[in-house]
């Protein structure tokens, strides 16, 4: 087991918001706090095309200290290690948009996918032009054929760069995307993990790694990459994920490999406790590494700008850049987290442009979550009234904040230990909504309840378990008892809404595989009595939640550590599993 250093901190649960109230005051007049977690830059001309980041909080200084002169516009932030709830990233669209369209740019992460869509489908209902570009450069956490599966890592500080010198001249959003998108195309990156880093609010590891070894390929969080090696040498590690990366330029049939001639920005980022004596030391070893294959270093960047806490590692990125990535690359920029000074570079021979195939990374927004009531949904006659229905969701949360240990410790083991934190985040904002609060009927009951999950929990769950509630909601309208009928509606239209917005199937190993049984079971025992069929729904999801244990996780963080995540169950689908047995308490008590 690790043993960390104490953090410096008031609340640790208030870590994400302190430290944003103290990088506005870093930022001194020229960004300021928008909403509740957002900062935004405080001179963004009309019509500019704008540039916004966002993610988890706790990889300081990315995201939200890149923006700045040069640099992004806005940035969206979440809890720590926690992707943005969608009314952040919305509050955050409406500040930076100048009419002329946003691009979002942010790492590939299933959290921070839905609630950034669900944020672009806010903004759009105002009027926003949004666009989506994917940062995917980890080659370690999925093969070339499946690259639009990598995970974002250090990367997204070149392609934030060179995005936003785009953003000064782009003419139109399509403009922006499409450098976005080349620069993202030709950046691969490669990290490893000698020591974990640890979780404010809990003091654990986000992994665990034996001493004496390396973790090759692994992610920002600590997910699992291509494997353990024993503890070597700087030269020799240097070399191997070196070789990672050009290995995987050659792979890719989307892009040349990296030859003798090529241009390059080369970026050694350090973890957190790694130092920059370290980094240097592999530099050396890296400038003779590519000396002798003939690829000339353009520009350098060496130092600790996507950590994750104390976390002891380090990480390699190229840039592939053409005379048009180099110009943008040349502009000065300035932000808290990287600025760099004017000045020519090396002066080159101009070369012929790098051709972007026609297959482009640019993500489409997904469609609307809800879709239209159809009245014939709700026609229990018996079953909870409303008081009843608001005092069961009461019980739902106690319980839920209750197991935030068990559900940390699920994440922990999967994923990246969150889950429990996030889950007792949104349940106490719910608790808080709920009580004391008298509601005009169960749709407004259960959208409100939803309501504060989404806008509180942030990460993959946040949405996802949002969505249990508010479209459930939406199949009350009209009903005047929470009985069977209404039990299989919310179950099976937020089982049909989570799997549209996050694109889980059974089998997946995620919350879905304790959803669907439950709902499947709510749908047969629909004529029945309420206490049968949430006695019923309770039991499959139980069984649904035991059954995840003997699946190979294929969504979610969890995907990248195949099957080593077998045997243990998927945090979600306890966390249904508990809602449900809750409810069955509740109801036949
Ligand atoms: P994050 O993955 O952003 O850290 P949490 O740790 O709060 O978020 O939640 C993780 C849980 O979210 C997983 O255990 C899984 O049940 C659920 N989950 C992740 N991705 C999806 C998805 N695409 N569809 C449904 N559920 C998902
Ligand atoms: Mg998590």
């Amino acid at each position: 087991m690790s043993s960390f250093n104490p953090k410096l901190l008031n609340d640790p649960l208030a870590a994400a918001d302190e430290l944003l109230e103290g990088l506005v005051e870093a930022y001194n007049g020229q960004c300021y706090k928008v909403g509740r977690r957002s900062i935004v830059k405080n001179d963004i001309p009309e019509g500019k095309v704008a540039l916004l980041v966002g993610g988890g909080a706790g990889h300081e200084p990315i995201y939200h200290a890149m923006v700045g002169k040069n640099m992004a516009d806005g940035a969206a932030c979440g809890d720590i290690f926690a992707a943005p709830a969608p009314n952040i990233v919305h509050e955050a669209t409406n500040a930076v948009d100048r009419g002329n369209g946003v691009l979002y740019l942010y790492g590939n992460y299933a959290g921070d996918v839905m609630n950034f869509d669900v944020g672009a489908e806010l903004s759009e209902a105002d009027g926003a032009n949004v666009r989506t570009v994917l940062i995917a450069d980890d080659v370690c956490s999925a093969p070339p054929e499946r690259k639009q599966d990598r995970r974002g890592i250090a990367g997204l500080v070149p392609i934030v760069k060179i995005a936003g010198a785009a953003s000064q001249t782009a003419t139109s959003l399509d403009e922006l995307a499409a450098v976005a998108d080349k620069a993202c195309l030709q950046t691969r990156s490669v990290g490893v993990a000698m020591a974990p880093g640890s979780i404010p609010a809990t003091g654990k590891a986000t992994f665990e790694l034996e001493q004496g070894k390396i973790g090759l390929g692994m992610g920002i969080h600590g997910e699992a990459g291509v494997g353990e090696i024993d503890m070597t040498t700087a030269d020799e590690l240097t070399v191997q994920v070196l070789d990672l990366i050009l290995e995987d330029y050659e792979k890719d049939t989307d892009v040349d490999a990296l030859k003798s001639g090529d241009e390059i920005i080369f970026y050694i980022n350090s973890l957190g406790a790694t130092t920059m004596m370290e980094c240097l030391v592999c530099m050396r070893k890296a400038k003779e590494y590519f000396e002798a294959k003939g690829i000339e270093i353009f520009d350098v960047v060496i130092g600790p700008y996507v950590t994750c806490q104390e976390m002891a590692g380090i990480s390699f990125s190229v840039t592939r850049v053409d005379e048009e990535l180099k110009q943008y690359w040349s502009m000065p920029c300035e932000s808290f987290c990287y600025s760099k000074m004017e000045g020519p570079l090396k002066v080159s021979k101009p070369k012929a442009a790098i051709p972007v195939p026609s297959r482009t990374r640019v993500q489409k927004v997904t469609g609307p979550i809800t879709t239209k009531l159809d009245p014939s949904l709700t026609k229990s006659s018996e079953g909870l009234t409303l008081e009843e229905a608001q005092e069961m969701i009461l019980k739902i949360a106690d319980t839920i904040i209750k197991a935030e240990p068990i559900l940390s410790q699920a994440d922990r083991d999967l994923g990246d230990g969150d889950h429990g934190l996030g889950m007792a985040r949104g349940f106490t904002a719910l608790k808080n909504e709920v009580e004391e609060h008298t509601f005009a009927n169960l749709r407004d009951l259960y959208q409100t309840a939803g309501s504060a999950l989404l806008s509180t929990m942030g990460g993959a769950s946040g949405v996802v378990f949002g969505s249990l509630f508010l479209a459930g909601g939406k199949t009350m309208a009209g009903a005047e008892y929470f009985g069977s009928h209404e039990l299989s509606h919310l179950l099976n239209r937020s089982l049909k809404d989570v799997m549209n917005r996050g694109g889980a199937k059974p089998g997946d190993k995620t919350m879905i595989d304790a959803l669907h049984p439950a709902a499947e079971a709510a749908k047969e025992n629909i004529d029945k009595p309420l206490s049968e069929a949430i006695h019923a729904a309770a039991l499959a999801a139980e069984a649904g939640k035991e059954a995840s244990k003997d699946m190979i996780a294929t969504m979610g963080r969890a995907k990248t550590l195949g099957e080593k995540t077998l045997g243990l169950p998927d945090a979600g689908a306890i966390s249904v599993s508990l809602i449900l047995k809750t409810m069955d308490l509740y109801i036949n008590k």
